[in-house]
């Protein structure tokens, strides 16, 4: 007689805020006075382990409530799940979720709905990782490769990249994993960071943390331009005189310029030895992107934070449009999403040097790239993850970084669950801190 199965008893959600843009912490040319938040999500059971599913999706304050109420309306089709079946197979509920047809109305798998949906597929990933024990990265890196092509959903990218094409490089990228993972756990993934180039610090403070990244052990800083073409010059000019010729500086204009902008931007900026250039333009410009890459070679171009699915991923490989991809791990579906989108960047040859900073999406991130690491692309070589020391401190298992290298998270889980007293504080707008800043005189006036 088998024992009655577990179930998913609730979705519970949280708006949660922080007042980063006091600080201009997280300050570019299009988002001057970002207040980092997280649309939270818990999945609870009745399991009796006391494990619960923890996922977010990252946005930076003002809409963060509609974020959390895209979530909600999911929150049908995952009450009642078996979890044992939920967690075999999260592709069936990411395909369910993409698919409901009243819902779809609204992307379909774009915005506000598809990292609601995200949020929640991740969340799934970090319930069945913690089940299994292990780390995000190492459940993907350990399971079958059959089972990993089951879990994406092939839909608009089969003209790219076939079923039996993602299963040829999954099966060859398992060659070796082994050494790789005990490479991993030894020396960690390399991280860059951005920490120096905010737009709002002062040159003083500039110099001071560049010169810090490279002591720290970063070979690769970036720099936030876009505002001021003087300004970022003189910016360059310090940032590059702080590192040295041997350091990679790359630039981020954050989706600020027309095409051609890019290009004279881009250009009287060379003398620096830009690395690449990040979000030269609109993340949906394919062609634009392949124009722009054309005109500043040999600086790379890069873009994906922004790009919101699998198929403007497909087509910016196709038209030759980027050199670096930048994989978000809460703007798309989630990990099945990710796992196609690897494996698109995989099939075309192309680096992936994830998005991260924010709230948490460093601690999600570097499960998928050490996933790519150890069993599908299986190098290190001019990849990298973007590192931010902010908010680490309200996590659970936030990211260690050591020598400029992310440090292979080992417990289980996708490293997504937040600290309770946080949650506590920083919900928005009850939580302790927001009700004693609102009810002051500077909240009132914000
Ligand atoms: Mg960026």
């Amino acid at each position: 007689m088998s024992p009655t199965h577990a179930r998913i008893t609730a979705v519970d959600t949280y708006d949660i805020r922080f007042p980063t843009s006091r600080e201009l912490d997280g300050s570019d040319a299009m988002n001057p006075d970002p207040d980092y938040s997280a649309a939270y999500v818990v999945l609870r059971t009745d399991a009796g382990d006391g494990l619960e599913g923890h996922g977010f999706t990252f946005t930076i304050g003002r809409g963060n409530d509609v974020q959390v109420a895209a979530v909600q309306s999911l929150r049908h089709h995952v009450i009642g799940r078996d979890i044992d079946r939920l967690c075999a197979d999260p592709g069936t509920l990411n395909r369910d979720l993409v698919g409901d047809s009243q819902l779809r109305w609204l992307g379909p798998e774009k915005g506000v709905m598809h990292m609601a949906i995200g949020a929640v597929v991740n969340a799934v990933w970090d319930l069945a990782a913690k089940r299994a024990r292990k780390p995000l990265w190492q459940l993907l890196a350990d399971a079958p490769p059959e089972w990993l092509v089951a879990q994406v959903d092939f839909r608009y990218i089969a003209d790219a990249l076939s079923p039996e094409e993602a299963l040829d490089l999954l099966r060859t990228g398992r060659k070796g994993a082994a050494g790789r993972a005990a490479a991993l756990r030894e020396r960690g993934f390399p991280g860059y960071t951005t920490s120096p180039g905010w737009l709002g610090y002062s040159d003083e403070k500039l110099t001071r943390l560049a010169r810090q990244a490279v002591a720290e052990g970063f070979t690769q800083i970036k720099l936030k331009v876009g505002a001021d073409l003087a300004d970022d010059v003189r910016r360059c000019r310090t940032a590059r005189e702080a590192i040295g010729p041997g350091i990679r500086m790359a630039i981020d204009a954050n989706q600020r310029w027309n095409v051609g902008e890019a290009v004279e931007w881009t250009r009287a900026l060379a003398e620096f030895d830009p690395y690449w250039v990040e979000e030269p333009t609109s993340p949906d410009d394919v062609l634009g992107h392949a124009a722009i890459r054309a005109a500043v070679a040999p600086v790379k171009v890069a873009t994906g934070e922004h790009v919101q699915n699998r198929i403007v991923f497909k087509q910016l490989l196709q038209a030759g449009a980027i050199d670096v991809l930048q994989i978000d791990a809460a703007r798309v579906g989630g990990v099945n999403e990710n796992l196609a989108i690897l494996l698109l960047a995989a099939k075309f040859g192309v680096p992936v040097c994830p998005h991260a900073g924010g709230v948490g999406l460093c601690e999600l991130v570097q499960h998928l790239s050490m996933f790519d690491y150890v069993a599908l692309s299986g190098t290190t070589e001019d990849r990298v993850i973007e590192y931010v020391d902010h908010l680490h401190e309200h996590f659970i298992d936030p990211v260690v970084m050591r020598g400029g290298h992310y440090t292979a998270p080992t417990a289980p889980g996708f490293s997504a669950t937040m600290r309770a007293e946080s949650v506590t504080e920083y919900t928005y707008p009850d939580g302790t801190f927001w009700a004693a800043d609102l009810a002051s005189d500077k909240g009132a006036a914000a």
